[in-house]
């Protein structure tokens, strides 16, 4: 099962990747997670990636590329994987086509998560992260029980470096000029699935789990 998540920047992605990869029992493959945690390591692909994540740039593809042809060879994907943040444009989009032909596999699916701009927006800018677990917060419409503290674990929460202002405005510009068109590349396909994103997560989850058939 290969599972294609596309959608803005704040539309939802990781928190329905979470959800899905329970159900579906495949791993949840995140480019923006990958490239934090080289970022965060401080190595050499790590270093060239973040000017441009600084700034709501994409990465250059290659180095994407590799980090996911990595991540795809190690045996926990054999059976498929949930991708969230990949592709986001369409030379992506052929790369990948490439990579699961030589693994023998086929995207099998390709979610569209909708949200209306202003949302977004509200839904980046409010955004905490823990930092020492990962789970999600927002200070509006799901605030930690204590401010700044993480529910689960107590760590500190923590804000995503690109979700300020100006840099949500970027990515926002990045994602319809070069990300967009892949809603049209993968609807020829007959591969496109359009959910409404602007419900509560748990009904997106739903609506996403009937629309691949999973009944379980
Ligand atoms: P979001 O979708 O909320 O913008 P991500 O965590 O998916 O967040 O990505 C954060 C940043 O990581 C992007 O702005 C971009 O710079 C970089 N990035 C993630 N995935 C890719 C990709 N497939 N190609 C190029 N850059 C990427
Ligand atoms: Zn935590």
């Amino acid at each position: 099962m290969v599972l294609i998540l596309l959608g803005a920047p704040g539309s939802g992605k990781g928190t329905q990747a979470k959800v899905l990869k329970d159900k579906l029992q495949v791993p949840h493959l995140s480019t923006g997670d990958m490239l934090r945690s080289a970022v965060a390591s401080g190595n050499a692909l790590g270093i060239q990636a973040k000017s441009f994540m600084d700034k709501g740039q994409l990465v250059p593809d290659s180095l994407v590329l590799d980090l996911l042809k990595e991540r795809i060879e190690l045996s926990d994907c054999a059976k498929g994987f949930i991708l969230d943040g990949y592709p986001r444009n369409i030379s992506q989009a052929n790369s990948l086509e490439k990579v699961l032909t030589d693994a023998n596999k086929i995207i099998n699916n390709v979610i569209a998560i909708k949200v209306n701009d202003s949302d977004l927006i509200k839904r980046l800018t409010g955004r905490r992260t823990c930092k020492k677990c990962g789970t999600g917060f927002h200070v509006l419409f799901q605030p930690p029980k204590k401010e700044g503290i993480c529910d689960s674990c107590g760590g500190e929460l923590i804000q995503r470096q690109d979700d300020n202002e100006k840099v949500i405005s970027e990515r926002l510009i990045v994602y319809n000029q070069q990300t967009a068109p892949l809603l049209e590349y993968y609807n020829k396909k007959q591969i496109l699935k359009t959910i409404d994103g602007n419900l509560n997560p748990e009904k997106v989850s739903s609506e996403i789990l009937r629309t691949i058939g999973f009944t379980k």
